[in-house]
């Protein structure tokens, strides 16, 4: 730890962190994750903290940083190097990877990109151009893992290790076996940094087979279930579940419900078993990134005291989906992966009776193949009333938040979930599920919360199509009340989503990560779970 400095030093205590991701926006992001460890690393810098963020450097990546060069080679150690783990056969013919450095874009905080043969590929961080997932995908983020530990034990020869080595998502979870190695290895207690583990999506678990399992060259006794085993393959985010020394996901809500069999994804009883050590923490929103005064890839700027400008981010929507200029039909609109976690499914089983309302619908998003052709065939039955525009727009999200009534997320789960934060802050009216992070921000619009100005949107509790109809005919009814339409819209202008809270949460849980670190113990395969 740092010395303390001035007067906020001695308020918080001041880390050296390495922020370990596979997405970090805007050099490449595919949802939540990439904006995340933007915000984050951010809010941590303004809270004083040593942060870098370290993610591989995809082509497209390296392709968007400014100012981008290069400061170090790191040479991998050999397999059987003495206290290490070694590196498996496959990554062990990369015996070097070079660190480029950046920064990222409005901010001070540094970054790192892998550079590596492994991550030179066109496509996204996981897929190549055809949208096929890489074959490799194990091995390219194991070498993010190894070059992170290297980094981690101050073997970069790059004059800096940190206090805690913060991981996020499968991608990341070999951090904590990796680390806890080290600490075997060392026999000397506290040699290695703190780790701690978050979960932006359980149902993203890194799951390959029993041979990537021995083709990695992992210890075999971490070939057990009560580590990285998982009904006869290996799982990526086990080891960060099982070994990190603090564990958590994205809002108090996800965090009880992962603990749950619906939605442990089989890990419930080792998250259980981890309660303590477990827990959330709400995302916060880029409040400069995503201010409607002064967001540049909206129509018209506009504030609390200027909210009948948000019509013409309505106009404007209207016009880019080739949709009747119609001013006081209720506007729709949806940002999305389309995929069944997101409930697209849901709407589209029930778009008969959706479309009926007086209603207009747009829809930004890629995924299931099969989910976007079922969109496509409504856009052409009904071209008048609802659009899709198929593809990654970052801009068009921005004017969809701007210039939508309504912000429909009916997902059957969501871990924090973003968009219904965004629509908060551009007075747009989030209809969501109550689950995870949507049950956690947003207030239902019930008589009782309308009059005393708690409510912030629609809350439908039940993921079945008829709950979907009745929340958006709640909608249109709502909207047509123009005086109980505005409060609403208030009210989620009003709320306090930046990331000061929440970044302030994380010291405590790095806090907390190195106190268990020097308690040390190891994490029993004699557990049950
Ligand atoms: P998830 O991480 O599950 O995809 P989140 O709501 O947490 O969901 O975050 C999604 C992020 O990705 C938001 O910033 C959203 O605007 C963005 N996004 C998703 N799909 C697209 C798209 N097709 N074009 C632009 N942005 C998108």
């Amino acid at each position: 730890m740092n010395s303390k400095k001035n007067k906020t030093a001695q308020k918080n205590p001041q880390y050296k962190i390495l922020f370990v991701s596979s997405e970090l926006h805007p050099f490449a992001k595919t949802g939540g994750l990439g904006d995340v460890s933007n915000s984050l690393p951010k809010a941590l810098k303004d809270l004083e903290q040593d942060i870098i963020v370290l993610i591989p450097a995809y082509p497209f990546a390296v392709q968007k940083a400014e100012s981008i060069k290069y400061i170090a080679k790191i040479n991998l150690p050999a397999k059987g190097f003495p206290g290490h783990l070694g590196l498996p056969a496959g990554i062990g013919k990369i015996n070097s990877v070079a660190i480029l450095e950046t920064t990222l874009p409005g901010s001070q905080v540094k970054v790192w990109m892998i550079e590596s043969e492994l991550y030179n590929r066109p496509g996204t961080p996981y897929f190549d151009e055809n949208n096929i997932e890489f074959e490799d995908n194990d091995f390219r983020f194991a070498l993010l893992n190894y070059v992170a530990v290297e980094i981690a034990m101050g073997r970069a020869g790059l004059n800096w290790r940190p206090d805690i080595v913060h991981g996020n998502d499968w991608q990341a979870g070999l951090l904590g076996v990796l680390l806890e190695h080290e600490h075997e290895q060392s026999g000397i207690e506290k040699i290695r940094p703190a780790s701690v583990f978050t979960i932006h999506n359980m149902a993203h678990m890194g799951i390959f087979s029993s041979d990537r399992f021995n083709a990695l060259e992992l210890s075999p006794h971490l070939w057990n279930h009560h580590e990285l085993e998982f009904h006869g393959d290996f799982s990526f985010i086990k080891g960060g579940l099982v070994f990190s020394d603090r564990v958590n996901t994205v809002s108090p809500s996800y965090a009880k419900e992962i603990q749950t069999e619906e939605f442990g994804y089989g890990l419930s009883g080792l998250l259980s078993y981890r309660s303590e050590r477990l827990s959330g923490i709400l995302n916060g929103i880029d409040m400069n990134e995503w201010n409607p005064e002064k967001d540049t890839m909206i129509k018209k700027n506009y504030s609390i005291k200027t909210l009948d400008d948000k019509r013409l981010n309505k106009s404007a929507l209207q016009k880019h989906f080739n949709l009747p200029a119609k001013k006081k039909t209720l506007l729709l609109g949806m940002v999305a992966r389309l995929v069944y976690q997101k409930g697209v499914d849901l709407i589209l089983e029930n778009m008969e009776e959706i479309l009926e309302l007086p209603v207009q619908i747009v829809v930004l998003g890629s995924g299931d193949l099969e989910l976007e052709s079922r969109l496509r065939r409504w856009v052409s039955r009904h071209p008048e009333k609802i659009q899709i525009q198929l593809g990654y727009d970052e801009s068009l999200s921005h004017l969809i938040e701007a210039g939508a009534d309504a912000f429909l997320m009916p997902s059957r789960f969501e871990p924090c979930g973003l968009n219904q934060l965004y629509s908060l802050r551009y007075g747009t009216i989030p209809i969501v599920r109550e689950t995870g992070g949507l049950a956690d921000t947003v207030t239902h619009a019930s008589k009782e919360n309308l009059a005393d100005h708690s409510a912030t949107g629609i809350v439908f509790h039940e993921a079945n199509g008829s709950t979907i109809v009745d929340a958006i005919t709640l909608t249109s009814l709502l909207y047509q009340n123009e005086v109980a339409w505005k409060k609403l819209m208030i009210n989620g202008m009003n709320q306090e989503f930046s990331w000061k809270n929440s970044a302030r949460q994380y010291l405590k849980l790095y806090t907390q990560a190195i106190e268990d670190r020097n308690k040390y113990q190891k994490h029993a395969p004699e557990m049950f779970w």
